[in-house]
């Protein structure tokens, strides 16, 4: 098996959190709509991009580290021929940053060429790997996507392209949406719980698969549903539709939660509920759980605007007591008291907490006149290891704040993620191991109050084991080794297929 760009990848690193996008259309190339797609999911990553094509002949790859708008010129796109391929961006690690993590992964085998997109991140890929490993498969990385392009490879060899994914299916535990272009034949899957979010898209001439429904729109397509959990979707080579083929069904999704409450654009509609409605709404229960009276409510930019406003509305018609607010109170002003420096890239992933300090100043500055002599709420989605609130607690305080209380439209995250977000170690976790009071000191806030966990559910309209809670529960929806299930799950046995070196 050859590595379809040619090199020697070598891929470290779990973390996988990305986006990705197929698209099988009628006659025109696929490469430009991938291009803009991938523009439109430019937030699920931004440390590589890449497209890979299929014109009916052969295959064709661009890949390479950086945003997409500098991985693809004018001269980088018009080689990518044909109608149908797939795209990828990948979200940035603190581990390698070298072009041997960039993907789509693409191979050329016996019986066709693969490319593969994945978000997620598998918990078995060790054992797959090691398994096939053993009868002759030469991995070029320790990827898990590899180890899924690898399995499939060799069921395709057995069986045709449903079934082969089914039994690559049946093997692989853990948290995948995948597009796959096997020849020019695009494809995508979710993992039978649903982790990552993938949904259908119908344009003029095609059909797309993206992971979220704002690529969609960017094409002036209509979204047309998600994929479910455990389905398997392949586009039509003439753009005229798609099949689906449910695969595999569990009794419960792990759809994560943090999708809504963090990770997806605002415009994006997952669940069929748009995603900024769903912020709105969790920064409602917010103000209904925890609400304190304070003169303003502002959110941190950009993580914390929805919540701020449904929390500023929910605080407009009750009292923090729940009481009807009273017409000639006037509640609780919402003002954008915090500007973001827009040219500041991504401080979470810096590597040191020196840096990480330097950075939330360089990216957020406060307005005073707003903040001198006044109490103050502000909101944010979510706390990790606490260096932007507790820089903004000391920032708004040196502004003159007289008071400031903390909210946030989450639960505490006590643990790592091991699907695919970036969410640090749990020693780097500063609710890790502490009460509220103590995170509360830890930030210097007058107050801090997270929403619930139940409330998350309510909100988002789910059961509590329909969500994969694994970072604030520390209980997680897959078998991972050392760590609790919330539910009856295992690992597949691979000792299902005896494996030959001759087969
Ligand atoms: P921290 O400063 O470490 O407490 O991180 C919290 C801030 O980072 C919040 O403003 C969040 O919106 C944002 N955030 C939360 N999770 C992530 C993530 N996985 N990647 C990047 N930023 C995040």
């Amino acid at each position: 098996m050859t590595d379809g760009r040619g090199e020697t990848p070598r891929r470290t690193g779990m973390t996988e959190k990305c986006g990705v996008v197929g698209v099988s259309l009628d006659g025109r190339d696929a490469a430009r709509p991938l291009y803009y797609a991938l523009y439109a999911l430019q937030h699920r990553g931004q440390e590589s991009a890449g497209i890979v094509t299929h014109d009916g002949f052969q295959q064709h790859s661009h890949v390479d580290m950086g945003l997409v708008g500098d991985v693809f010129g004018e001269g980088d796109l018009n080689p990518l021929a044909g109608s149908a391929g797939i795209g990828h961006v990948r979200y940035p690690t603190a581990g390698s940053v070298d072009t041997s993590c960039a993907q789509p992964f693409s191979v050329s085998f016996k019986s066709g060429s693969l490319g593969l997109s994945h978000n997620g991140n598998l918990v078995n890929a060790d054992e797959i790997r090691d398994e096939l490993a053993a009868v002759g498969h030469a991995f070029t990385s320790d990827g898990d996507t590899e180890v899924i392009a690898h399995d499939l490879a060799r069921n395709l060899l057995e069986e045709d392209l449903v079934r082969a994914v089914k039994r690559t299916m049946g093997r692989v535990h853990g948290s995948y949406a995948l597009t796959i272009s096997h020849d020019d034949t695009v494809l995508g899957v979710r993992d039978p719980q649903g982790n990552r979010p993938l949904c259908i898209g119908e344009l003029e001439d095609g059909y797309i698969l993206a992971s979220e429904s704002a690529a969609i729109d960017t094409l002036d397509g209509e979204l047309v549903r998600d994929v479910r959990p455990g389905e398997l979707v392949v586009l039509q080579e003439d753009g005229d539709g798609f099949d689906s083929y449910q695969l595999v069904e569990e009794d419960n999704t792990a759809h994560c939660f943090f999708e809504h409450v963090y990770f997806a654009r605002p415009d994006s509609i997952i669940d069929e509920t748009l995603v900024y409605e769903a912020r709105r709404n969790l920064g409602r229960k917010l103000w209904e759980e925890s609400g304190v009276e304070t003169d303003v409510v502002m959110p941190v930019p950009d993580s914390g605007r929805a919540f701020a406003s449904g929390y500023a509305d929910a605080a407009t018609e009750t009292t923090a007591d729940g009481e009807t607010r009273d017409e000639a109170d006037d509640g609780v002003e919402f003002a954008e008291g915090l500007m973001k420096n827009r040219y500041v890239g991504r401080t979470f992933i810096m590597p040191t907490q020196d840096e990480r300090e330097r950075a939330v100043r360089l990216k957020l500055n406060p307005i005073k006149s707003t903040i001198e002599g006044r109490t103050v709420t502000v909101i944010d989605d979510s706390i990790v290891r606490g260096t932007t609130s507790t820089q903004l607690v000391q920032l708004l305080k040196d502004c003159g704040a007289t008071e400031v209380h903390v909210r946030i439209g989450a639960p505490e995250i006590v643990a790592p993620c091991y699907m695919g977000i970036d969410m640090a170690t749990r020693e780097e976790l500063i609710a890790s191991g502490k009460s509220i009071d103590e995170i509360r000191d830890a930030i210097s806030a007058d107050s801090l109050a997270y929403l619930s966990t139940d409330a998350v559910a309510d909100v988002l309209g789910k059961e509590r084991l329909d969500l994969c809670l694994g970072c604030v529960t520390g209980e997680y929806p897959y078998d991972i080794e050392g760590e609790e299930t919330d539910r009856n799950v295992e690992r597949p046995q691979l000792t299902s297929r005896q494996l030959s070196a001759n087969d």
